[in-house]
């Protein structure tokens, strides 16, 4: 049947990507259907209940700053939070929460059901409706045919998906849910490239069968740290410690004895898998040397006692993964409550898209997730926002938008997939982004919060208390450049104490902060003045204390920018750039890359060939 109501966006896919994906678009005030295998599984998390993580926790702010769902949704399900590299300079400090998996999806699913302009169907999407060379729509599994002006694909792991245990396979979505084959063989007919990657995940362990008291305890931070910029700390459920053990000789010893029942090491698995999340055989196989591998156990939720022993994801055949699991210290008498396994699953070349996750060869089909090649649940979440907040604007015919590198991690996460392609599991790191200083975690909100208000992503809640902070920070910044401390006066003497020579001269406050052995704290308890909001004192100390490291790197950004404008049109024929190499012709054919500046970041392009193609340019003048 024709269902009656037509729809601007159709969202297929409930995971990280589907969400973000559907709440932009509506956000965004388009009519949008998120069409979903089930409502129970909205949300979510297929492997750890962990959020954030260095390069990781940048994305969550960054979809917050745009008002997405998965950092409020962390804060009312986050059970132990952490900042990792706190003493680290701000660039590469991540905030990570342990979540308590059912928390953290009903508050998505809530964040879901009440938001106006979305409308959520449960049913499975077999096929697509393609008029010409454009997306009209979709067709579920018993027929249901939703007409949309645009659809964003979502499907996560489950296209083509198959689960491995040792030697025995099936097919699946992930543990518990179905495959989704009809629609896999479906794209496979389209002229997308598509590849297999596979990634795993550890058995789970009943709590009540493990020796916590022979294991180090992990409590979180104090004070605890938040992930939303609209986030309290009173938004926290109760708050619990992870614990740490260890592999040992005996464990690699079994695991050892297992490889020739590994689907990886059997040759039945081809997919690539995560590189920085690998399977204990992995590890084993890998770094042959290392007598022991950290394993963190950490609890799915406060109503379960299942636990996640984050470090032994493995796909060895269930008697292998119950004695290995048993040698560890303190598992010695584990009860796993679920295997651990691998599944692999069809994902396609990044490299068909536009900036925008639009697919260059069906206009109005946008990807999001991991189905463009990515891993994680923050690499998911950003795209599905990005992908959602385009289709919106495509119905709305306005101008498409997406960051770019210097602006947002979400901005180099979309240039690298889309420059490079990925031939394995792509994840976020701090060390991707060439702007760091200029991209933390804790100024995603000033970078990108009004321009998600210009686009009409941002409510009008998180627009006033932003436009407070901003204005706090300004205020703050002001008064420490205005603000004198004269040599001899009460205040200096309160500084001797923590100045290694007294004041010679007048000093402002903005001089004195840049000084390693002062912070924004000693500056406020000087005088008895200055901000009680955490996140406003942050930016006001980075500012100062980083200025010059910033103000080099916004140069680069600038001279950067002046190249990134000269844009490469869509239909240059490189075969008429006299001088550049048959590699390269191929390479920027591939591509097709927007401007110079993302010519440049192809793999092997050199100086001179960019000089070939800002010859040929002003040629075509
Ligand atoms: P998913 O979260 O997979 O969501 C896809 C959604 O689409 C689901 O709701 C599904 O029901 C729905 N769907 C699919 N097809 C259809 C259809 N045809 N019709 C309707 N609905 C459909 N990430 C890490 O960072 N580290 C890890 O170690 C790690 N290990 C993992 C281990 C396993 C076993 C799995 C399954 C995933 C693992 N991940 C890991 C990946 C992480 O789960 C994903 O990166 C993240 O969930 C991707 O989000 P997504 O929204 O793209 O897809």
């Amino acid at each position: 049947m024709d269902y009656p109501d037509h729809f601007d966006v159709i969202v297929i896919g409930g995971g990280h990507a589907g969400t973000e994906a559907a709440l932009a678009s509506a956000r965004m005030g388009v009519k949008t259907l998120l069409l979903t295998h089930n409502i129970e599984t909205l949300g979510q998390m297929s492997c750890n209940p962990a959020i954030g993580g260095i390069g990781k926790s940048h994305l969550v702010k960054e979809i917050d700053a745009l008002d997405g769902a998965m950092a409020r949704a962390t804060d009312l399900g986050g059970i132990q939070f952490r900042t990792l590299n706190a003493r680290k300079g701000p660039a590469v400090r991540a905030t990570r929460a342990q979540a308590d998996r059912i928390l953290y999806k009903a508050a998505v699913r809530n964040i879901l059901e009440n938001q106006p302009h979305l409308q959520i169907f449960q049913q499975a999407a077999d096929d697509l409706i393609i008029k010409g060379e454009k997306v009209a729509g979709v067709v579920t599994q018993s027929g249901i045919r939703f007409q949309a002006k645009t659809v964003v694909l979502t499907a996560g792991t489950f296209l083509g998906g198959v689960i491995h245990i040792g030697l025995e396979h099936y097919q699946g979505g992930r543990a518990g849910d179905p495959p989704a084959i009809a629609l896999a063989r479906r794209l496979r007919e389209m002229p997308f490239r598509v590849e297999r990657l596979k990634t795993g995940t550890p058995p789970r362990i009943d709590a009540r069968s493990v020796d916590f008291s022979v294991m180090q305890a992990q409590p979180g931070d104090t004070p605890t740290p938040v992930m939303s910029y609209m986030g309290n700390v009173t938004d926290h459920p109760q708050q619990v410690s992870c614990h740490i053990t260890y592999t040992n000789a005996q464990t690699h010893e079994i695991i050892r004895g297992g490889l020739d029942r590994s689907p990886m090491y059997s040759g039945v698995i081809e997919g690539i898998g995560p590189r920085y999340c690998p399977s204990i055989e992995d590890k084993i196989h890998r770094f042959a040397d290392k007598d022991q591998h950290q394993i963190f156990v950490e609890p799915e939720g406060l109503t379960t006692h299942e636990l996640y022993p984050n470090g032994i994801s493995t796909s060895l055949p269930f008697d292998v993964q119950l004695n290995l699991v048993r040698s560890i210290k303190g598992f010695e008498n584990a009860h796993i409550t679920r295997p651990g396994y691998a599944i692999e699953y069809d994902y396609f070349n990044p490299q068909d898209l536009k900036h925008t996750l639009e697919t260059r060869f069906i206009s109005g089909l946008y990807f999001a997730g991991q189905i463009n090649g990515t891993t994680g649940y923050e690499e998911a979440g950003a795209q599905g926002l990005l992908a959602g907040m385009n289709a919106a604007l495509q119905v709305q015919e306005k101008a498409q938008w997406y960051p770019r590198r210097d602006e947002a991690y979400l901005g180099v996460l979309v240039d690298d997939l889309i420059t490079h392609g990925t031939s394995e599991p792509y994840r976020m790191f701090t060390s991707r982004a060439e702007y760091r200083l200029v991209l933390r975690e804790d100024n995603a909100d000033m970078r990108l919060t009004e321009k998600g208000r210009e686009l009409g992503l941002v409510s009008d809640e998180r627009w006033q208390a932003f436009d407070r902070k901003r204005e706090a920070v300004e205020q703050e910044k002001q008064r420490l450049e205005t603000t004198y401390i004269q040599p001899n006066s009460p205040e200096s003497a309160k500084l001797a104490e923590k100045l290694t020579k007294p004041l010679s001269r007048e000093y402002s406050l903005a001089d004195l902060i840049r000084r390693p052995e002062l912070g924004y704290v000693d500056l406020c308890e000087l005088r008895g003045e200055g901000v009680t909001d955490p996140a406003v004192a942050e930016q006001v100390e980075v500012a100062f204390k980083y200025a010059g490291y910033i103000e080099r790197q916004r140069g680069e950004i600038e001279q950067m920018r002046k190249q990134e404008n000269t844009p490469l049109p869509a239909d240059l024929d490189y075969v008429q750039v006299g001088g550049l190499s048959n590699e390269l012709r191929s390479k920027l054919e591939a591509v097709k890359p927007v401007s110079i500046a993302q010519a440049a970041r192809i793999q092997g392009m050199t100086p001179a060939a960019i000089s070939l193609l800002l010859v040929h340019l002003k040629k075509r003048q």
